[in-house]
């Protein structure tokens, strides 16, 4: 088990062995070197340094700043920040500050983290690549032609080029998994209700859940163990109190039952990922796991469930950007005009074309045929899981069908970008645990993510399962460590 940077960061700040201000500034002049990435919105520098400070003087004053002490932590630009813009990568959020904290920023702060800024992603987590993004895409670390995956591909670029040791993202669909897969990363996404999404600007209320990135499976389950837990603030969190996840990080997979799902391992998945899923499935194996095949029937209509039921909560959510509220307004004579006038400038494409999808699956005369039916399907994928995990553990898919895509390979048709989100949307829909593992590299030398899917409440069993396949493959270095810079990998042409 590989103890993650921002496990050796926070043990040596703890110790009184290295500063927070050291620890900081290393990731702040990662950040400026990698600013070809594009993966941040906004960098809090000074509040960061000043922030770190703080920590060591309680270290000095032999106060203990928490598990996270000093470790730089970058925020996908959806989650709510006291005074710093918070912007979705949409200019309908232009100007706008957060009056307050996301629930997930104060457990950050009482664990001694350090936020050092908050990164770009596609507009209201609407897409699978950043190239969504108000402000410019992301590239991907591995290579720079390359998208990082999406929605949260500013976290995720962030992570994988060195930046900072974790990130903070938010998974409706596949947002954190898809990404941390393409960049060759960890990414989480919990239980719904584990945690908060209080501050965290909805996109799918049902759907949507914070999650962590990292480089190791240990550091990923250090911050979601800070991040897990009862909030009176959320109405849909879960009150049972979040078991501790050592055990599971250093046991054996001896004897656990893993079935590879047939439905997510068919048509439109390529051959070299299939090929590392493969390859997890035989180290599980030799490693002394039951490794079979299972069917979960309802998993190929996820997606059409998903691309109904996303956008008629996101059609709902969205309407509060009005010009009144919150940033943007673009002045015309009457209420309504400006109204139009504020949505028509302030959201991209994608964005209008959820919103339209949306509004027309909720209409009269199209509900029960659009929006009901998704409702029934998602209701056949809760049964389907509950069936599978009768028989086994945890479930075994790809995370993404293909390794990163080239820029602009699948902006043409909308449906292309929606079959990225074709192994994940499930456990979104079911409301289950799942995190994307690298397990080796395919096409290109790309990295390739396996994803590994729990019941509700399985994260112990789910990290014993990852945590057993990073340590029964290295998996692919990091993109920084690879290049031996974080600056040496973000020179690259524009998409
Ligand atoms: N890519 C999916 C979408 O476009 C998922 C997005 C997400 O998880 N936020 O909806």
């Amino acid at each position: 088990m590989s103890p993650g940077p921002a496990a050796a960061i926070a043990a040596a700040v703890r110790a009184g062995e290295r500063s927070a201000a050291s620890a900081v500034q290393e990731s702040l002049t990662a950040i400026a070197a990698g600013a070809d990435l594009g993966a941040f919105n906004a960098v809090t520098a000074e509040a960061a340094l000043a922030r770190a400070e703080a920590i060591d003087s309680a270290v000095a004053a032999g106060e203990d700043p928490g598990p996270l002490a000093g470790v730089p932590v970058a925020l996908k630009d959806n989650i709510c920040t006291r005074g710093t813009p918070t912007t979705c990568s949409s200019r309908i959020l232009e100007g706008w500050e957060p009056p307050y904290d996301a629930t997930v920023v104060d457990l950050l702060n009482a664990a001694g983290a350090v936020v050092v800024g908050k990164t770009n992603m596609d507009e209201f987590a609407m897409g699978s690549s950043t190239e969504n993004s108000a402000f410019g895409p992301t590239r991907n670390p591995h290579d720079p032609g390359r998208v990082p995956g999406g929605s949260s591909g500013g976290s995720a670029a962030a992570v994988a080029g060195g930046l900072t040791p974790l990130a903070l993202a938010s998974d409706t669909g596949g947002s954190i998994r898809q990404p941390a897969a393409l960049c060759g990363i960890v990414g989480m996404k919990p239980t719904y209700g584990r945690v908060s999404r209080y501050g965290l600007v909805a996109f799918a209320s049902s759907l949507d859940q914070i999650g962590p990135m990292a480089r190791t499976v240990t550091d990923a389950a250090l911050l979601y163990s800070v991040i897990a837990g009862h909030d009176p603030l959320d109405s849909t969190s879960i009150p049972e109190p979040v078991g501790n996840l050592n055990g599971a990080l250093a046991g054996d997979v001896d004897g656990l039952r893993v079935g590879i799902v047939t439905e997510l391992c068919g048509e439109g998945i390529d051959g070299d990922v299939l090929a590392r899923l493969e390859a997890a499935a035989g180290a599980l194996a030799s490693a002394g796991a039951e490794v079979g095949e299972v069917s979960v029937p309802a998993a190929v209509f996820g997606l059409s469930a998903y691309f109904l039921i996303a956008p008629a909560e996101a059609s709902s959510n969205l309407a509060r950007y009005d010009g009144v509220r919150y940033g943007l307004r673009v002045p015309a004579p009457g209420a309504v005009d400006m109204n139009v006038a504020t949505r028509t400038a302030g959201f991209g494409d994608e964005v209008k074309r959820r919103i339209m999808l949306g509004s027309f699956a909720l209409s009269a005369g199209y509900y029960e045929a659009y929006y009901g039916k998704a409702l029934k399907v998602r209701t056949l994928v809760m049964r389907d899981f509950a069936a599978a995990y009768e028989r086994f553990d945890v479930l075994l898919a790809p995370t993404s069908p293909s390794v990163a895509f080239r820029f602009g390979e699948r902006t043409a048709n909308p449906l292309t970008m929606y079959l990225s989100d074709v192994c994940t949307v499930a456990s979104n829909l079911a409301g289950h645990p799942a995190i994307s593992v690298p397990f080796g590299s395919g096409a290109d030398g790309l990295p390739v993510g396996v994803q590994v899917m729990a019941p509700a409440l399985g994260e112990d069993v789910m990290f014993r399962a990852a945590a057993a396949l990073e340590r029964l493959l290295p998996g692919t270095q990091p993109a920084a460590a690879r290049a031996g810079s974080a600056g040496a990998v973000t020179k690259g042409t524009a998409p």
